[in-house]
């Protein structure tokens, strides 16, 4: 493609940012469907977000994700702001900037895609984790569903994110075996199970019930150890790779108004990853 004075830009902004999957996701669609744009990873440290989101505002893109850990001062720096922590932000007709959060609607998409059954039945859902991604899946999932246990290692973070949800509740950490037992829809949204963090966990796994549904948070690897274990076990699973692509598809969907393919975006991102499909 030319890039010309007229070409749009956009941009993730995160730390670290340099392995991210969004501007192949995103530069491949804008290839699709023939538009004069792209998309580029710009690294943020933390510190420097407040003045940074400023000089973005003013520098006018056209569309930018945020990842950790810029999302709530994202949220706070939009003009206009329809979430706590937001992964978009959309540059509107006046200027202004407007943020959203796509993250939680993604996962649903993520679920309907890979586990269709999970709606039909009021289910518990044990979230593993209480940070930005697990309490966004919450607010997503809480009208479809009975109760969600959040577990967190650290236990007053857990017991906040319960608290933020209105059928959320709390779950202690040492009662993994418990919440694992009486749950239909397992979500892995910690940093656990990530290549190259040299943390591992057993998760007490011979504990869930048949028909249990799990899903993981994390795409590198693809099938965590996790996923890897619940699949021996005849259950169905849902990888993390669905999620950050169908929250992708919503911000596409928000600067440019066209649906982009989410299929299209798989097989481009398994190649990146190195997997098959
Ligand atoms: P975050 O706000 O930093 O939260 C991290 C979570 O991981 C916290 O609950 C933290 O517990 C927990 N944790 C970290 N190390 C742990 C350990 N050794 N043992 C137990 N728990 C541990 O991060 P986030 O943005 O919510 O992201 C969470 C995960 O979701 C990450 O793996 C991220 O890559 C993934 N994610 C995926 C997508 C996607 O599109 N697929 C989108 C967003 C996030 P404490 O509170 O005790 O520290």
């Amino acid at each position: 493609m030319t890039i010309s004075g007229a070409t749009k830009v956009l941009a993730v902004i995160g730390d670290p940012v340099a392995h991210s999957l969004s501007p192949a996701m995103h530069n491949g669609w804008i290839a699709d469907h023939g538009l004069d744009a792209v998309y580029v990873a710009l690294p943020l440290k933390a510190g420097d977000a407040e003045p940074a989101l400023k000089a973005l505002k003013a520098l006018g893109l056209h569309g930018l994700n945020i990842t950790a850990p810029h999302k709530e001062a994202a949220a706070r720096a939009a003009d206009r702001s329809e979430c706590a922590a937001a992964n978009v932000w959309r540059w509107e007709d006046d200027g202004a900037v407007s943020a959203f959060n796509t993250d939680g609607a993604g996962f649903l998409d993520s679920l309907d895609e890979s586990a269709p059954g999970w709606r039909a039945r009021r289910s518990r859902v044990l979230m593993l984790g209480a940070g930005g991604a697990a309490l966004a899946a919450g607010e997503a999932l809480s009208p479809f569903v009975d109760t969600i246990h959040f577990a967190n290692r650290t236990a007053e973070r857990g017991e906040a994110a319960a608290a933020a949800v209105p059928n959320g509740r709390s779950l202690r950490w040492e009662d993994l075996e418990r919440g694992f037992g009486a749950a239909d829809l397992v979500v892995q949204a910690t940093t656990l199970g990530m290549a190259g963090s040299g943390e591992s966990f057993e998760w007490p796994l011979g504990h869930l019930r048949a028909g249990a549904i799990v899903a993981d948070m994390v795409y590198r690897p693809l099938e965590t150890g996790l996923l890897r274990a619940a699949r021996e076990r005849g259950l169905a699973t849902v990888d993390g790779l669905g999620m950050l692509i169908h929250q992708g598809v919503r911000s596409f969907e928000l600067w440019f108004g066209i649906k982009p393919n989410a299929g299209a975006a798989r097989a481009r991102l398994l190649a990146v990853l190195g997997e098959t499909a």
